[in-house]
């Protein structure tokens, strides 16, 4: 593996890759950075958890070093935490360079973002929605930009995100460098994908929509209405230590294991989009600092989060899509280290599993609890 010096990156820059500890650069980082620093568009495709973020944003402030202050980079992600997340990443790279980030999304007020905006920053890491907003209100125009990174591609260009990013795409200069990442990237998506990119490089490292190898499947067969029980009876025996992330399929579910939770003596908090913006970053933050050790989330918590040390990230429903079962056992076993995932799957569920399975091309091992399992 090169060292991040011999990748061509800018003194500051090194001096802050040092001052977080980063050894050598990720695979995905050894070769998606040479060719950002080309110009070329690139299409990363890599599993979670091994440095998609630093892959983007060290060629990118390397470029924009010395520079005019102008918003010469937007990056965008699906939502609020990841945005915010990303803009933690870019100050913490960018220390000792000068470049500015301010971060735009929504649920909160517009005069701070706007002032920021008119302040002059050089990157704005962005949700979709907020950004048309200051776009239609000509808070921010892109004459100046130079680079667009689309993070966690494959979501901001289905159905829900794919009119809005259009229409922003469509206010950038069409010279603009394009830089799309995620772990998954279904086919007929990259198709429309590739409508963005110029002569795009694909950078792939493992096998496409592979879950992460560092994380342990297992499936629990369990009656519906007994999945609460497994659940409380996994947090006080398997997942017994550290934190654990639970996802639900519905905003109501989420609320409820939470109550029920509680009932039975296990702590714990909900994050979901009906939640405001205050209380999603307050749940977050006291997860992150282990005030809670369990939070119960749809999946706006699915994608990109990076929370260091969660242990188990359980399934409480099956996700309807292979992709986002990656995501979602994504949030653990990161930066090389281990974690378990477990999907709690109830009768009608199993043939959403065996698709996941297919999509995967591996076998969940069942395992089953006594007293839980589809006999009782
Ligand atoms: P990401 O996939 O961008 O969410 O990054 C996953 C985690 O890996 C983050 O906590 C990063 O701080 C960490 N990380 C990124 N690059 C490296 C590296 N080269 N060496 C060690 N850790 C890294």
């Amino acid at each position: 593996m090169p060292t991040f010096a011999a990748l061509g990156l800018a003194p500051p820059l090194l001096s802050a890759i040092d001052a977080l500890g980063y050894a050598e650069p990720t695979p995905i980082q050894a070769q998606a950075i040479p060719l950002i620093l080309k110009g070329r568009d690139v299409m990363g495709l890599a599993q979670t958890g091994t440095g998609k973020t630093a892959a983007f944003t060290l060629p990118i402030l390397h470029r924009l070093l010395g520079g005019p202050r102008r918003t010469r980079v937007v990056i965008l992600s699906p939502t609020r935490e990841l945005c915010l997340q990303i803009e933690g990443n870019v100050r913490q790279y960018a220390a000792g360079s000068g470049l500015e980030v301010a971060p735009i999304y929504g649920g909160v007020g517009y005069e701070a973002q706007e002032a920021a905006l008119a302040g002059g920053v050089d990157i704005v890491a962005a949700t979709p929605g907020r950004l048309m907003d200051h776009l239609e209100k000509q808070h921010v125009v892109f004459d100046d930009l130079e680079v667009l990174v689309l993070d966690e591609a494959d979501r901001m260009l289905d159905m829900g995100f794919a009119p809005q990013i259009q229409a922003i795409v469509g206010q950038m200069p069409s010279w603009r460098q394009t830089l799309l990442f995620s772990a998954t990237m279904p086919p007929e998506v990259e198709v429309l994908a590739r409508k963005y990119l110029r002569k795009p490089v694909v950078v792939q490292v493992g096998r496409r929509s592979s879950a992460a190898s560092t994380v342990r499947h297992v499936v629990y067969p369990v009656p519906r209405p007994r999945k609460t029980a497994l659940l409380a009876e996994l947090l006080r025996t398997e997942a017994a230590e550290g934190p654990v992330l639970v996802f639900t399929r519905t905003k109501a579910g989420a609320d409820r294991v939470v109550r029920d939770l509680e009932d039975a003596g296990i702590p714990a908090h909900a994050m979901h989009a009906d939640k405001g913006q205050a209380q999603r970053e307050q749940a977050l933050a006291d997860f992150k600092d282990g005030r809670v050790r369990v939070l119960v989330a749809t999946d706006i918590a699915q994608r990109g989060l990076d929370i260091s040390g969660i242990t188990h990230v359980v399934n409480y429903d099956v996700p309807q899509q292979a992709e986002d079962y990656v995501h979602r056992i994504g949030r653990t076993g990161r930066a090389a280290t281990s974690g378990d995932a477990i999907t709690l799957m109830c009768a009608d569920e199993i043939g959403t599993v065996r698709l996941i399975e297919r999509v995967l091309g591996q076998e969940i091992p069942r395992v089953s609890k006594a007293g839980f399992d589809f006999g009782t």
